[in-house]
């Protein structure tokens, strides 16, 4: 069992983690919620979001079928790309078929093993985490003064993991990211932190050993396990990336080559559960890091902020017994795919109190909510538990014009929270990229987010100044449960309790800082509420 014991030392406290029983399992409806999400994709993914939100017209002639279009990554083509990692698409091709026998079938040797790492490794030079403790981050090719060092870690081998035509987790998700990112110069002003592909070991502390097989080749006859997902030749070869690029990322934060870094990887990583792969995830990218972190001296507590629309049931499922990774996700509820994370799911034995879920109960929530959840609730917590390292499983399919999310937030929140996250954990902030299927609303929140990474401020919010009656419920509800383990709750754990102390927050001094809204919360008070 890849994920008992190997993240810790045998001398560590936490050493007797996941014995008392296999890691839970998401619920069963997912394949039928997901069919319900894809069958969105047909609602004009890229469609503008009716709330008049903000979005570059040039790339208003990027289709969502367009297989070819003509989106360049950082290294400016993907030959340059693999040119630049002394690679070819025929090595990848090759690699592939290293793995594989004529027929598909799965090498092993003769202890059933797959040797995938040590081929992955000579095959592509991936540095061992031994043997290459330092980073070799290249500088930004345009810095300017003042910026905060931000690695970026991308590669575009991740865009040949290629689905049926129309389907909504696309190549260009990260080909248009990127390509906002620079053309905005963004991209110029961060560190380049060299991709790589993940190692078995590093795999195998999340996910079985037979997972890991299985998804480096699978058999023809293991639909089984590909569930929900699509998979094509390069499939292996962009999830091992997605992986390893989150944990390069982490690393290069951990051992001070940048400050701070951004993960843009694809496929994504959430769903993702110890032994089975779904919600178009192959490995959990983010638990994959996080668990290398706790292999970094002085990363002794790791936060994940999980603040994609969807609940991230395997980073929860593989952490759900660790206090040493703790597990904060926002997400739609009641039902909503994967129909896991209820508020109650706290975490269990040693790591109990360690995971905490705020299910919203519906759609179009917008960023007043989501601001009282972190002012009143997120923060609180995130400070008493005190974290060296914050990764964020950074979906951004809860913008406005997500085709799957229903939610209303700005692409200007994700800038706010990326603030609130590097101002904890002493700064040491990794973004890993999970859902976000609105090509240009998914590149703009990554926009925000990169410039406030960079040192930037936020943009101004303009959002309604008080969360939903049913939001405050919810937070409410969290902060009850959650109050045994974190008592600095206690004071908002009822709603009149909550809504009050939201109320005291916001026409207290902080919140034009905090908020930054156009115009004051206490004229908009004056006007709707008294
Ligand atoms: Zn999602």
């Amino acid at each position: 069992m890849a994920s008992e014991g190997s993240a810790q030392g045998d001398d560590g406290p936490l050493k007797h983690l996941h014995e008392d029983g296999p890691v839970r399992t998401a619920d069963n409806t997912h394949n039928q919620s997901l069919h319900a999400e894809q069958t969105a994709d047909k609602a004009e993914p890229d469609s503008m979001p009716s709330t008049g939100q903000a979005v570059p017209k040039e790339e208003d002639s990027v289709k969502a079928d367009d297989q070819d279009a003509s989106i360049q990554s950082p290294a400016s083509t993907l030959a340059e790309t693999l040119s630049l990692l002394s690679l070819s698409t025929p090595a990848a091709v090759e690699y592939k078929s290293s793995r594989l026998g004529q027929n598909g079938q799965q090498k092993e040797d003769d202890d059933g093993n797959h040797a995938s790492s040590q081929t992955a490794s000579q095959t592509r030079g991936t540095p061992d985490q031994s043997d290459a403790p330092r980073i070799l981050v290249r500088k930004p090719a345009k810095p300017q003064e003042g910026d905060v060092s931000v690695g970026l870690v991308y590669d575009a081998i991740m865009e040949e993991h290629r689905g049926p035509p129309g389907h909504v987790e696309r190549p260009q998700r990260t080909a248009v990211l990127v390509e906002r990112l620079k053309e905005t110069g963004l991209a110029d002003r961060c560190c380049h932190v060299p991709a790589r592909q993940a190692t078995d070991e590093e795999l195998q502390r999340a996910h079985t050993a037979e997972h890991v097989r299985h998804i480096s080749g699978p058999r023809k006859d293991d639909d089984w396990l590909m569930g929900d997902n699509f998979y094509s030749e390069l499939t292996p070869v962009a999830a091992r990336y997605a992986a390893g690029c989150s944990v390069q990322a982490v690393q290069a934060v951990c051992r001070g080559d940048v400050d701070r870094a951004f993960a843009v990887v694809r496929p994504p990583g959430h769903h993702a559960e110890c032994a089975r792969a779904m919600g178009f995830c192959f490995y959990n990218n983010v638990a994959v890091a996080a668990m290398a972190a706790r292999q970094e001296p002085g990363i002794e507590r790791v936060l994940v902020l999980d603040w994609d629309v969807h609940h991230g049931n395997g980073i929860e499922s593989i952490l759900y017994d660790r206090p040493d990774i703790m597990y904060i996700s926002l997400h739609r509820g009641n039902g909503f795919y994967p129909g896991t994370g209820e508020v109650y799911d706290a975490g269990k034995g040693p790591g109990e109190g360690f995971n905490v879920n705020i299910p919203w109960q519906r759609g179009g929530l917008s960023d007043a909510d989501y601001i009282a959840a972190f002012d009143l609730v997120l923060e609180p917590i995130i400070g008493a538990y005190a974290p060296d390292l914050i990764i964020v499983s950074a979906g951004f399919d809860a913008v406005v014009g997500d085709p799957l999310g229903g939610m209303s937030l700005s692409p200007e929140l994700f800038g706010h929270l990326t603030e609130r996250m590097a101002r904890l954990a002493r700064g040491k902030l990794v973004l890993a990229l999970e859902g976000g299927y609105n090509l240009r609303m998914t590149a703009e929140c990554a926009r925000h987010c990169m410039q406030v990474l960079l040192g930037g401020k936020p943009a101004v919010l303009d959002t309604p100044w008080k969360p939903a009656k049913d939001s405050e419920l919810m937070l409410s509800l969290v902060a009850a449960i959650q109050a045994q383990h974190w008592p600095v709750l206690e004071s908002i754990s009822i709603p009149e309790r909550f809504s009050k102390a939201w109320e005291f927050y916001l026409l207290g001094k902080q919140t034009a800082a905090s908020l930054q809204v156009k115009s004051s919360p206490r004229t908009r008070s004056a006007t709707k509420k008294r």
